[in-house]
């Protein structure tokens, strides 16, 4: 329970996987936020993982057409 820092996955950098690059982030502990060192881009973790999401689903969605039951909103 107490190795949250530990214990925390790596995120990859949104901002660089749209470019086709893996890049692991750090974590800010003093600003609570995770940054690249590569490009610009710095976000909290929630705000990471929304966008990792986004970068996921846009990437997996490349070989294959949608369907409406997949825009059911
Ligand atoms: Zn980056």
């Amino acid at each position: 329970m107490a190795q949250a820092e530990k214990g925390r996955l790596n995120y990859r950098c949104p901002s660089c996987f749209l470019r086709d690059l893996d890049i692991d982030m750090f974590f800010d502990k003093d600003k609570g936020e995770y940054y690249c060192i590569r490009c610009q881009y710095t976000g909290t973790e929630e705000d990471v993982l929304a966008k990792n999401q986004l970068a996921r689903v846009r990437y997996r969605a490349m070989g294959k057409r949608f369907t409406e039951e997949e825009f059911d909103l």
